[in-house]
């Protein structure tokens, strides 16, 4: 049920509070009706890390990853417990269709609970070994071990509009089960669903005081109290990546900054693939999903769909067909496939970035994506329609390769079959989370991949045995590593325990061997 319209107040330092200062009312994308009020301005934030830093901190590191592990399946719980009102909201709030805000919320709950599970492995220890002791004298007594511990600050969160409960698990996940405590920030326009989650984590009182805080409305002054030992986790536009790397006090402090930004992923066909085969059929799948869900306002999304020449014609005609399928309207409609965008900024935006490719594509369906959305009264609603634009040169076409539209927008752009080539043009994204390529050809991938991979943090291969098992390259699975390099911000989250190391500090233990077996 969506509840009457509140304020949303901030958790600091053991208490919520709604700040003061002027309003910023939070929207349903599809209506422009109102959902909520956020103040967010005059809070204490310098005292709140202090308390996350002085309270949460020593809290979360008595407890083993066993223990820590424990909370996040509680969480877990508790996420899941909640589901239907935490879609109710998302449809609301973001402008979700019931899918896509199954997809953010599910995905927050799996992978808290796979957090859960990992710490299960790493049992009663607070030191993590990485890698093997190594003998350093003429003996074996004097040794050396390197080791993980928690960082003694606070992690603060900042996060993007479009993945309100998810991106603030895969981060807080990470987070608690290293030992550090939160201090999380979710976009200001969807914070509904991150709100009404801390609220209900906070109630079930899970976590020890000080280990979980919100902030809710602007940034503030909130990164000028950031200090040595925190983590400054980041996920949204390059621009504010750009801002925040280069802060004073996080220059200043050397304060680790972990950045998750743009991204132009592309989906490559190899020419082996027929598309009326269960790779064909894969490639044509995932690229529409990428497109429409979420309204295409996924990080991951596919954005550069780069196909061999001679099958240009055919590909467009095949994702036609299925865009032309998804119905565009109200999200809070069982019939609808795609809601609005999150808001008139990115509505604004999404629609430059469209007049920039028209400028220098051809239409291959949709036009300037203006629509009629089902059940939506005529003018209201931030609705942009799913376009395909084509451009016969891949790697000049810098409106495609030097731009990210956050909409359901991607271009077909043609190649040769080469497999070089095609990691050229990937190349040219200067960095991208996710590449996905689809062949059944060990040569054709043996010369493609280890070139594209230099540009991705991840590389999805779909070919016939796999297809029927795929998620598709757009989801960020907690086991693989989520992150790439350049202008996607050179960040890495998940991985499994790998995603723990941004929040664990590596030191070189150096003495006796067996005074050190105790400890690692
Ligand atoms: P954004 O405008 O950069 O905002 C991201 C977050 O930063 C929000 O919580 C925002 O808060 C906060 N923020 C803005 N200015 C700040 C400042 N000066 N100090 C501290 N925090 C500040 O990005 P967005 O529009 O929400 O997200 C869209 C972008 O995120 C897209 O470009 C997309 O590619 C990227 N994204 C990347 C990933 C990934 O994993 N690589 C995942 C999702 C999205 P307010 O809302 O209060 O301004």
């Amino acid at each position: 049920m969506v509840r009457a319209m509140e304020i949303l107040a901030s958790y600091l330092s053991g208490t919520w509070t709604p700040g003061d200062g002027p309003a910023t009312t939070l929207v349903n994308p599809a209506t422009e009706e109102p959902v909520a009020i956020v103040y967010g301005h005059g809070l204490d934030f310098g005292r709140a890390l202090a308390f996350g830093r002085d309270r949460g901190g020593p809290a979360l590191r008595a407890l083993t990853f066993a223990e820590r592990g424990e909370r996040l399946a509680a969480l877990a719980k508790a996420l899941h417990g909640a589901r239907e009102e935490l879609i109710e909201l998302a449809i609301a709030n973001a402008g979700n269709t019931r899918g896509d805000a199954k997809f953010d919320i599910d995905g927050a709950s799996a992978t808290l609970a796979f957090y859960a599970d990992l710490a299960r492995t790493l049992g009663s220890a607070r030191l993590l070994a990485d890698g093997e002791p190594v003998q350093l004298g003429r003996t074996a007594r004097l040794s050396g071990q390197h080791a993980w511990v928690a960082r003694p600050g606070v992690a603060l969160l900042i996060n993007a509009f479009n993945f309100p409960a998810w991106g603030l698990g895969e981060k807080l996940a990470c987070a608690l089960l290293a030992g550090m405590p939160v201090v999380c920030k979710p976009a200001t326009a969807t914070a509904h669903v991150t709100h009404r989650v801390v609220t209900l984590w906070v109630e079930a009182g899970i976590l020890p005081e000080g280990a979980l805080q919100l902030v809710c409305g602007p940034a503030g002054d909130l990164v000028d109290h950031l200090r040595g030992p925190d983590v400054l986790a980041f996920t949204g536009s390059s621009d504010t990546a750009r801002l925040l790397r280069g802060h004073a006090r996080v220059l200043a402090e050397s304060v680790r900054v972990n950045i998750e930004a743009d991204s132009l992923n592309s989906a490559v066909l190899a020419p082996d693939v027929d598309l009326g085969s269960e790779a064909g059929r894969l490639f044509l799948a995932d690229v529409a999903r990428d497109m429409t869900q979420k309204a295409g306002q996924k990080c991951t999304a596919i954005r550069r769909v780069i196909v061999p020449a001679e099958r240009a014609d055919e590909v467009v005609d095949g994702l036609r067909e299925r865009l032309a399928a998804v119905v565009v309207g109200d999200p809070a409609r069982d019939e609808v496939r795609m809601g609005p965008l999150a808001t008139a900024a990115q509505q604004r935006d999404v629609r430059a970035g469209i007049a920039r490719l028209a400028a220098a594509t051809d239409e291959a369906y949709g036009g300037t994506g203006a629509i009629n959305p089902v059940g939506i009264a005529a003018g209201k609603g931030y609705f942009v329609g799913p376009v395909l634009r084509r451009t016969a040169d891949a790697l000049g076409c810098d409106a495609m390769n030097d731009h990210e539209v956050f909409g359901p927008v991607a271009t077909v752009a043609t190649y040769s079959g080469d497999p070089e080539l095609a990691a050229a043009i990937v190349a040219r994204g200067h960095g991208s989370l996710v590449t996905s390529c689809y062949s059944n050809d060990k040569d054709w991938l043996a010369r493609f991949v280890p070139v594209a991979a230099g540009s991705a943090g991840r590389v999805y291969i779909g070919s016939d045995k796999m297809a029927s098992l795929s998620p598709g390259p757009g989801t960020a699975l907690p086991q693989l590593q989520h992150g790439g390099p350049g202008r996607a911000g050179d960040g890495a989250e998940l991985g499994a325990q790998r995603g723990l190391s941004l929040y664990l500090q590596r030191v070189a233990l150096q003495g006796d061997a067996s005074l050190l077996k105790g400890l690692v």
